[in-house]
């Protein structure tokens, strides 16, 4: 059976061929449990906490396995607020697996996704949103997504969270004090004072949650499809963007059978690309049902880069799409600058009210107008480093459960209801905005915040 309690291992770092491992180990028993396969100049059990030790991990017969740096930990004062062992391996698939199996042999059991973080949570060394943030900073795509998890754990949600649940549990308990004691505590005048407050409040909540939006598109990448006739380069343009041929280009029509899925990084986003099978009529059906796929992805994407072959010209079925294709989430780039031109911006906008970038796979022309256009058309021109946004999904939905109870209180005020009435709405916006810090929070939803952390972590 397993238990909370266990002490647990798991890999710290990436599976892979690199200067070190770490292995983590956390629980009670971590210290004595890692001795038995451990040799240095003492026993682990007897080194000062919070200090490296050299030394030797050994198999069952006594040989050594590798030579490795031991941390220990002793709660409260570790990652996890366990006591807690760190063996830094030298990195090296087989070595680590090695190493791995003889931890677990010594009684330790494999950790599972996202238990130390559930472990540092449950122990209060982080609060949720801290933890939550480690789980983005591990599945960070891109430069700014990396950075915002850092901002989040650094506690910037907690402490704006925290200052204004603060600032409503002190108004609410003037409210119940002069209720409950009208002679000392008067309600005169409170509603205006208060009314102030009210909105700074909705005013910060609502920056937050208008942040969600690009928040997410920082942290999983604007879902990018493109598009356009056979032969105008699309393949050419995917593999130009992820740097490496994944897709394959010849010179015949219709080569790109199926959709292929990349994520690229273009300056601070990251875009999640999927080649189509060129949008047209068509007998062949394999290639058909590419095409059907595309027609699906395209309506679903955020961002629609629609190719045209700057060399040839505009046909009828370029013209109806143009028309039809939605400014606010279209770049139409006019591919092939390098050869002589016959299509140019103007003639596109006469179909197309949006941006247009000259561009060319061959010589990269149109890199940097590209990326300016998406950041125009996602994050108002470019995104603000030092805005905080929201990635979270929970942190989002309890954001806007406690601005709609503020804005009840709002409205019972306007309605010129007594003060008792929307205490409760003041209580319901202080339990929503305590679920993004974990206070009052339920079982189910720490489990389900943990088991989306990565093993390790
Ligand atoms: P797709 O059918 O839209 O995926 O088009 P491909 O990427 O397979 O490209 C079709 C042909 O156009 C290939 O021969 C490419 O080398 C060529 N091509 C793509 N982009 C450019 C470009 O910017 N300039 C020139 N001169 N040729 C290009």
């Amino acid at each position: 059976m397993k238990s909370e309690y266990d002490t647990i291992a798991a890999l710290a770092t990436p599976l892979s061929t690199a200067g070190i491992g770490i292995i983590r180990v956390s629980g009670d028993e971590s210290v004595s449990l890692v001795d038995k396969i451990y040799k240095g100049r003492a026993t682990l059990t007897s080194y000062e906490p919070n200090t490296i030790n050299y030394g030797h991990i050994v198999d069952t017969n006594g040989d050594t396995v590798d030579e490795v740096l031991v941390s220990v930990f002793r709660a409260p004062h570790s990652y996890t607020g366990e006591d807690s062992v760190e063996i830094n391996c030298h990195g090296g698939i087989y070595v680590l697996k090695k190493v791995l199996d003889l931890v677990y042999s010594t009684g330790i059991r494999p950790a599972e996704k996202g238990e130390f973080s559930k472990r540092a949570f449950l122990n209060g060394r982080m609060d949720l949103s801290e933890a939550e943030s480690v789980m983005d900073l591990v599945s960070a795509g891109s430069q700014s997504s990396y950075k915002n998890s850092i901002r989040q754990l650094s506690g910037f949600l907690s402490k704006k969270v925290k200052k204004i649940r603060s600032e409503i549990i002190h108004e609410a308990a003037f409210v119940e004090a002069a209720l409950d004691d009208p002679e000392h505590y008067d309600l005169d005048g409170f509603d205006e004072k208060f009314e102030i407050n009210l909105n700074l409040w909705i005013d910060q909540i609502k920056n937050l949650i208008d942040s969600y939006h690009q928040g997410s598109l920082i942290r999983d990448g604007i879902n990018t499809v493109i598009s356009g006739r056979p032969n105008v380069g699309k393949s050419s343009l995917l593999n130009f963007l992820s740097g490496h041929e994944k897709a394959i280009v010849t010179d015949i029509p219709g080569t790109t059978r199926d959709m292929i899925e990349e994520r690229v990084s273009l300056g601070d986003v990251v875009l999640n690309l999927v080649d189509t099978a060129g949008i047209r009529k068509t007998d062949d059906t394999v290639e058909s049902i590419g095409v059907q796929k595309a027609i699906d992805a395209q309506s679903e994407a955020d961002l629609n880069l629609y190719l045209i072959d700057s060399s040839s010209s505009l046909n009828e079925e370029d013209k109806k799409f143009l028309k039809d294709f939605d400014p606010a989430s279209t770049v139409v780039l006019l591919n092939k600058s390098d050869l002589d031109t016959n299509v140019d911006s103007d003639t596109i906008h006469q179909f197309f009210n949006g941006k247009v970038v000259i561009f060319s796979t061959k010589t990269g022309e149109g890199y940097d107008d590209l990326k300016l256009a998406i950041n125009d058309l996602f994050f108002n021109g470019g995104l603000d480093k030092d805005r905080f946004y929201i990635t979270n999904e929970d942190n989002y939905n309890n954001l806007c459960e406690a601005m709609k109870s503020l804005n009840l209180v709002k409205r019972s005020i306007a309605d010129g209801m007594s003060e008792d009435f929307f205490t409760s709405d003041l209580y319901d916006a202080y339990r929503s905005l305590g679920y993004i810090i974990g206070e009052e929070v339920e079982e189910d939803l720490v489990n389900k915040i943990f088991s989306d952390f990565c093993m390790g972590k």
